[in-house]
């Protein structure tokens, strides 16, 4: 009895990184099969199988030499239940016979005759876990029990006459992989001149075997005596040359010619085998480990595109740079959420050290962190690179210059190269969160980004309070020129942390106690505010031109919903409440005049309200609006009076 080798299929990890990839971005939750490319080797010839290689070859159908390859469908199930379903015996039964009555129909079609590769196919049902990375997968190619009682004839001496060289270079000059060698003319013909043959014994029939055991013919060479037998039905035998690029043989192969009534019958379709068992991979240590969390992290993401948001521009996130001045609880926690959120490179410029009090608040520092004294920047810095490899997270150990807290002419020449540094930082950013922990230091950065149109975020919080604000983009003559309207108003239009002020930042840590320097606040209050910070510029980036987003209260306006200009909560009620704010010309941090002093003077400039203050409010005429207010007389009456006495 002549037996034949069957396929066992060998998944290189390649292969799998391909399916995470594809299924990830492109196929999502669609289920229908998908084509592929198993690929044979001629050139293994110590093994005890015939290989059907999966590769990230098997998704590129230019990649794999024709000759070389096995065309076939991955089905690639969404749940390890559907899986399960299909891995019922019924159901492989149904697919096995599914798949052999296609095979078989090419062969009485003679369809097989102009595309032999028509005898060879293969079905893959697949599930993949690509959270935990588990891979399950079962392979089937269908070889055909047709015609019965196939028995061979090792013909060990010569391949009919035929050179072995010559018949492969042939296979890989055609890309054929089934064709006829004549023993009387020692000529190679097309297969499809078998059709016209009449004596078997005029013609051996080349078949390229991946067979790797020396006197078993694989897989595929049953399916071509399956299509020879049905197509001269009188013969009882044949010639097949088992090509391979060392070790080819010769074999007759014999069958008793007794097709019954039912084979002939038009429903026929002959019985088959060919599933392979089931592979179950976990592949959690094979991927690079660092290559693993920016995958899942993307892989939470990429989710959303597959039902809530399939439209979300992502790389968005992914290509930002994002500075974030202080690396306290706000600054940590914003950082925190960025990342979730895929993006990966992130600046903190702090100038100051961890605090035996930071860690329980600051999602990024912990207790050796304060032990060692080391700079907030650094820690948070240091944190997320060691959560996510692959995170590009700088540090800077930088003082922010702030109005009112004066300075002497030693520390000048600091100062100068602290500016240029800021100004730097800021220009080389896409975004600069605001997370500092006083007015005046917000006065510097809110300054810089006007000047250099950035997506400004400050983020402050009380006691039981937070706002965030997005400060209005560029300078105000950038505005456009239709008038705001209540629900929505144009990004350049919006105030800045400082619009609503009449008075100029000063030093608000002297002559403070303790509980007034420091934010004394409930614990909810940083991660919820840095949420919403977070939450906030996610919106903001999916808005066409993320520059021109104006601030709207409209769920509709991007794919993240609404676009608010301020977010401001109130914890002892949970009551949010989103105002927009219309700028001020006249503010002591974004109006046009400080951006002209700033443009004319620079640090200098900078020197100056340091050591004055007052010097915003000549600059902006905020002195000469204060002294008019002040010289409004207003007359109570008596009556009306409820001052307490
Ligand atoms: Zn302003």
């Amino acid at each position: 009895m002549a037996t034949f080798l069957p396929f066992t299929t060998r998944i290189e990890l390649p292969f799998w990184k391909a399916v995470n990839e594809t299924k990830l971005h492109e196929w999502k939750l669609d289920e229908s099969p998908k084509p592929i490319l198993g690929q044979l080797s001629y050139s293994e010839i110590t093994g005890k199988e015939c290989s059907l290689l999966m590769t990230y070859k098997s998704f590129n159908t230019n990649e794999i030499p024709k000759q070389e390859s096995i065309s076939g469908f991955m089905h690639l199930y969404n749940t390890a239940e559907s899986f399960k379903a299909a891995m019922t015996a019924e159901s492989k039964k149904k697919i096995l016979e599914d798949e052999t009555a296609k095979i078989w129909h090419s062969i009485t079609s003679h369809a097989w005759l102009k595309n032999p590769e028509l005898l060879s196919k293969f079905f893959m049902i697949t599930f993949v876990d690509l959270k935990k990375f588990k891979y399950f997968s079962i392979t089937c190619v269908p070889g055909l029990y047709f015609p019965s009682e196939i028995q061979q004839e090792i013909n060990k001496d010569d391949l009919y006459g035929a050179d072995p060289k010559t018949l492969f270079s042939h296979m890989a000059e055609t890309s054929s992989t089934v064709f006829l060698y004549c023993r009387k003319s020692a000529t190679i013909l097309d297969v499809s001149h078998l059709e016209s043959v009449n004596n078997p014994d005029d013609f051996a029939i080349v078949v390229a075997d991946p067979s790797t055991v020396s006197y078993t013919a694989g897989w595929p060479v049953r399916n071509v005596l399956a299509a020879v037998a049905q197509l001269h039905s009188s013969w009882n035998h044949c010639h097949v040359i088992s090509l391979r690029s060392t070790g080819s043989i010769g074999i007759k192969f014999m069958w008793t010619n007794n097709i019954s009534s039912q084979e002939k019958s038009l429903n026929f379709v002959p019985k088959s085998a060919g599933w392979d068992k089931i592979y179950n991979v976990d592949l959690r240590k094979e991927f690079d480990p660092v290559l693993q969390v920016d995958n899942a992290v993307n892989l939470n993401n990429a989710l959303m595109k597959w039902r809530q948001v399939p439209d979300i521009r992502l790389e968005r996130y992914s290509k930002l740079k994002v500075l974030i001045l202080g690396a306290g609880t706000i600054g940590c926690n914003v950082a925190r959420g960025l990342i979730a959120w895929g993006v990966s490179h992130i600046t903190f410029v702090d100038n100051s050290t961890v605090s035996y009090s930071n860690p329980v608040r600051q999602s990024l520092s912990e207790f050796e962190d304060a032990k060692n004294d080391r700079g907030k920047a650094e820690t948070a810095a240091k944190a997320l690179i060691r959560i996510n490899p692959n995170t590009k997270a700088e540090a800077h150990m930088l003082t922010v210059p702030m109005p009112g807290h004066t300075i002497d002419k030693s520390a000048e020449a600091q100062l100068e190269k602290d500016v240029q540094k800021l100004e730097q930082l800021v220009m080389e950013h896409d975004v600069v969160y605001l997370a500092l922990d006083s007015r005046e230091a917000r006065w510097l950065p809110t300054v810089l980004a006007t000047k250099h149109r950035k997506i400004a975020i400050s983020v402050a919080i009380g006691f039981d309070t937070f706002v965030v604000i997005r400060h209005g983009i560029g300078s105000r003559s950038d505005s456009l020129s239709h008038e705001a309207i209540a629900e929505s108003m144009p990004y350049s239009h919006l105030s800045c942390y400082f619009c609503s002020d009449v008075t100029a930042p000063g030093n608000s840590t002297a002559d403070r106690t303790l509980d007034q320097q420091c934010t004394v606040t409930r614990a909810g209050m940083s991660p919820h505010a840095s949420a919403a910070a977070t939450e906030l510029l996610a919106a903001i980036l999916q808005y066409p031109d993320p520059l021109m987003c104006p601030a709207s209260v409209d769920e509709n306006t991007t794919m993240l919903g609404a676009t608010p200009h301020q977010i401001r909560y109130f914890a002892n009620r949970y009551q949010m409440i989103l105002p927009i704010v219309k700028r001020f010309e006249r503010c002591v941090a974004c109006g046009d005049a400080i951006a002209k002093q700033y443009q004319q003077h620079g640090w200098k400039f900078v020197l100056d309200v340091m050591n004055s203050p007052s010097r915003l409010e000549q600059v902006t005429g905020l002195d000469a609006l204060q002294e008019s207010v002040n010289a409004i007389d207003i007359e109570f009456d008596e009556d009306e009076d409820t001052t307490d006495e």
